[in-house]
Formats: structure tokens, C-alpha cells, sequence
């Protein structure tokens, strides 16, 4: 058997062109336009391409950017303030913070920071905790995201199946996990101390593996059939001073074995950033409901106020009344 090719640019593409349908739409109705602001600490060189990537996409959908890019020595209660000023500024709908931070900088304080409704990177504890109680309205951070729409490209649906995930980070492992639970999965979580890894590659009808260590997942572990999903990211040298990016799979074995593979390059890599751009319209929308919402409640309050003999103004007042200043 060969595996079909997962085509996450192909998959991107048309996640990029949803997005930019959305944002298009958002803005006929007179919505403000989504806008993202990504925050960047430091000059690792890396962390500058990924930005300049993400700044270049969302732009390209439509949707505007602004670019913070702060000095290595920037403190932490900086970083903090810039965060808490995004948060109450009407005009931004999501906050990016590039991550690796320098050491000085709490990452927790700093994901706990940024308002729920805006964390397009869905690594703030209330997003963790909504997306764990399956709750309406969560962001989900943008590499499961993506992965579940790869895994959806190929099975309707996916209720009943056996799933392993390999790995069990914040970014990827654990949301992964619960993503898939939510669409009734039977689902397990490997990490660096599961005994007997190819056994439990086996049973998995859905395989995502995402450890950062190039080859891990052998032909042999994969079930005939199986669907897998390679996270994985490693830049190894290829000879003659090039490097390449390979995966945590073998993909030539399990190429033989697979029904369905994502390649590396080329599968969820550009998915991670088409979902980043769908999570910011995501929150664009979500927070134009809440402002339309919170209007209609001004409105119903002033009607229901007519007749009792008080001026509708008094429901605003009793709202300023709560409000120290
Ligand atoms: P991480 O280092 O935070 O977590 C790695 C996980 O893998 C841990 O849970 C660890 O227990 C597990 N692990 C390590 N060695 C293992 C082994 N031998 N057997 C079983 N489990 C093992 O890494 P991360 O941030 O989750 O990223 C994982 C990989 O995915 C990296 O290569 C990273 O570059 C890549 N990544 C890709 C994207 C993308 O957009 N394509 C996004 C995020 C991460």
C-alpha cells in the first residue's frame, strides 16, 4: 500500500481563502477589520522570520498587523504592560507573544496575561480550560487546530476511532489529545516514558507525533491503513554545509504502511499559521457578537425602564454606578 499525501499547503491555502471570505464580510457589515498584534522580544533570528511570516499572511487575508518588536532587555512588568494596553485596545482582536522568551521573563505570567478573548495563541489557562470541558468558544492553540482539520481532509468522520499522541506538551500534545476526545476518539497520550512505543503505535487507527526527535516512529510501529500526522520539526545538516527538515517519522517506511501522511516539509507546518489567521478572525467575530450583544441588552434595558416613570439613562447610570470611576 502507498499512503495518500496529506497536502497541508494545499489545505492551507484554502483555510487562508476562508479567512480572508470572513474578514471580507466582517467588514461589509461594518465590523472594524481584525487586526493581530504580535509581540517580539529579542533578536533570535528565527523568531524574526516566523514574525515577518505571520505579519505577511494575516496581511494578506485582509486583516491588519502591528509589529512589536522589543529589546532583549525589555523586563517583564514592560512586557506586562504592553500586554494589559493590547487588552483594552477596542481596535485589536488578537495578541501573538513570539515565543521562546528570554529567561528573565515568566512565560506562565505571561500566557496568563493576555485576555482569554484575545489569545489567538490558545495557551491561556481559560482556553486551556474551556477546550478541557469542551466548552463553546475557546481559541484552540493553532497546531492542533490545524492537524484536526488535516486528520478531517481524510476521514468524515472520526468518532469511535483509536488515537495515539505522541508527545505531551502545552503546545501541541495535550490540546491535541483533548481535540480529539472531543470528536470521540478513543484516545491515548505517549511521552518520553512510555515502555512498549511500537505496541501502542499499533492500535492507533490516528497517529500524531509530535516530539522533535527525527525517526522516532519506525514503518513497523504504524498500523496497516492508519492515518498519521507528522508534527514534528527538526533541521538536520544534509551535507555540503545544507540543511533539510525532516520529521519525527520515518516517512519513507511508513509511507508503505500508512493509508493516509503528512509530509515534512509541507503538512501541518503551514497549517500552524493559516489557523493562527482563522483563530483572529475567530476573535474578531466572537468579540463583535459580544459588543452587538452587550448594545441589545443597553436597548432592552432603556425600553423596559419607559413607562415605570424613570429616564431610560438611568439603567447606563446604575452600570456607572458599579464602577468606581
Ligand atoms: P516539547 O519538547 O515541548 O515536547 C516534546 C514531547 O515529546 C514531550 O511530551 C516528551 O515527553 C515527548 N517525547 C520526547 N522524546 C520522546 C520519545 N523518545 N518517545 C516518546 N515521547 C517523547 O516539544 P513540542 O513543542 O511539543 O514540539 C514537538 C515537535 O513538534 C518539535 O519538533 C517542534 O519543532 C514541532 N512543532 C511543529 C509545529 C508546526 O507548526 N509544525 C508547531 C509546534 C511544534
Amino acid at each position: 500500500m502507498t499512503a495518500r499525501i496529506i497536502d497541508g499547503k494545499a489545505l492551507a491555502a484554502e483555510v487562508r481563502k476562508e479567512v480572508a471570505e470572513g474578514v471580507a464580510a466582517l467588514v461589509r457589515d461594518g465590523t472594524a477589520v481584525p487586526e493581530l498584534a504580535v509581540v517580539l522580544i529579542g533578536d533570535d533570528p528565527a523568531s524574526h522570520i516566523y514574525v515577518s511570516n505571520k505579519v505577511r499572511q494575516t496581511e494578506a487575508v485582509g486583516m491588519r498587523s502591528r509589529r512589536f518588536v522589543l529589546d532583549a532587555a525589555t523586563t517583564q512588568r514592560q512586557l506586562l504592560d504592553l500586554i494589559e494596553q493590547l487588552n483594552h485596545d477596542p481596535a485589536v482582536s488578537g495578541i501573538l507573544v513570539q515565543f521562546p522568551l528570554p529567561p528573565h521573563i515568566d512565560t506562565a505570567r505571561v500566557v496568563t496575561a493576555i485576555r482569554p478573548d484575545k489569545d489567538v495563541d490558545g495557551f491561556n489557562p481559560v482556553n486551556v480550560g474551556r477546550i478541557a470541558a469542551g466548552m463553546e468558544g475557546a481559541l484552540v492553540p493553532c497546531t492542533p487546530l490545524g492537524v484536526m482539520r488535516l486528520i478531517k481532509s481524510v476521514h468524515e468522520d472520526i468518532a469511535g476511532l483509536g488515537a495515539l499522541v505522541v508527545g505531551a506538551s502545552n503546545v501541541v500534545g495535550r490540546p491535541m489529545a483533548r481535540l480529539l476526545l472531543q470528536e470521540l476518539c478513543t484516545v491515548s497520550i505517549a511521552h518520553v516514558r512510555t515502555t512498549d512505543l511500537e505496541r501502542r503505535c499499533k492500535d492507533a487507527d490516528i497517529l500524531v507525533v509530535a516530539t522533535g526527535v527525527p525517526g522516532l516512529i519506525r514503518g513497523k510501529f504504524i498500523k496497516p491503513g492508519a492515518t498519521v500526522i507528522d508534527v514534528g520539526i527538526t533541521r538536520i545538516k544534509s551535507g555540503a554545509g545544507t540543511e533539510k527538515l525532516v520529521g519525527d517519522v520515518a516517512f519513507e517506511e511508513a509511507i508503505d504502511v500508512a493509508g493516509a501522511i503528512t509530509p515534512v516539509p509541507g503538512g501541518v507546518g503551514p497549517m500552524t499559521i493559516a489557523c493562527l489567521l482563522a483563530n483572529t478572525l475567530s476573535a474578531a467575530r466572537m468579540e463583535a457578537a459580544r459588543s452587538k450583544a452587550a448594545e441589545a441588552d443597553v436597548t432592552d434595558a432603556a425600553e423596559s425602564t419607559e413607562g415605570l416613570g424613570r429616564p431610560a439613562s438611568r439603567n447606563l447610570q446604575r452600570n456607572d454606578f458599579n464602577n468606581p470611576h
